[in-house]
């Protein structure tokens, strides 16, 4: 591992820890040749997951990132963090075996949703108005209505890419 600021690649570890939910290991390193600092993460090697995005783009699924946006709706909520970090842990397994590894944003926002519907109303509400970003509040509310309708656990109707899907 070359250093940053260097590029003279001896280093020492100088502190090693678990991060992420035991999921990484973070070196912190000291470089041999002008004594900067820098960090390492350790991690296992995740089969790539596509995620297409509302404008037809597509980027790798991040699971840290998904993370984070749900961690943010479930701020001072009386929410366990293993429960938001077991969710994505199950929804990448459950993506991982898709033929094609390919999932569209929404699909992923709504089993956000679904997830959160059940688990904590307040953090469902925070993450579907960030989501949505609905136009008015009586079409924040016409979605609140159809979600509670649905059956928990039920997949949302109309989600995209069904091919493949188990
Ligand atoms: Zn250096």
């Amino acid at each position: 591992m070359r250093c940053p600021f260097c590029q003279q690649s001896e280093n020492r570890v100088v502190d090693s820890r678990l991060a992420r939910e035991g999921r990484a290991i973070r070196r912190r390193r000291q470089c041999e040749a002008c004594s900067g600092r820098f960090t390492t993460y350790e991690v296992v090697e995740e089969t790539m997951i596509d995620v297409e995005k509302r404008d037809g783009q597509s980027e790798p699924f991040d699971p840290e990132k998904l993370l984070r946006s749900i961690r943010l709706a479930c701020k001072k909520r009386p929410i366990g963090t293993a429960a938001l970090s077991d969710f994505v842990d199950r929804l990448e397994s459950k993506l991982a075996t898709r033929p094609k590894r390919v999932v569209s944003s929404k699909e992923l926002g709504d089993a956000v949703m679904v997830f959160l519907r059940d688990l904590d109303p307040v953090a469902y509400v925070r993450y579907a108005s960030v989501y949505r970003s609905f136009a008015s509040v009586d079409a924040f509310m016409r979605e609140l209505a159809t979600f509670s309708a649905r059956p928990s656990g039920e997949p949302s109707e109309g989600s995209e890419g069904g091919d493949g899907e188990r």
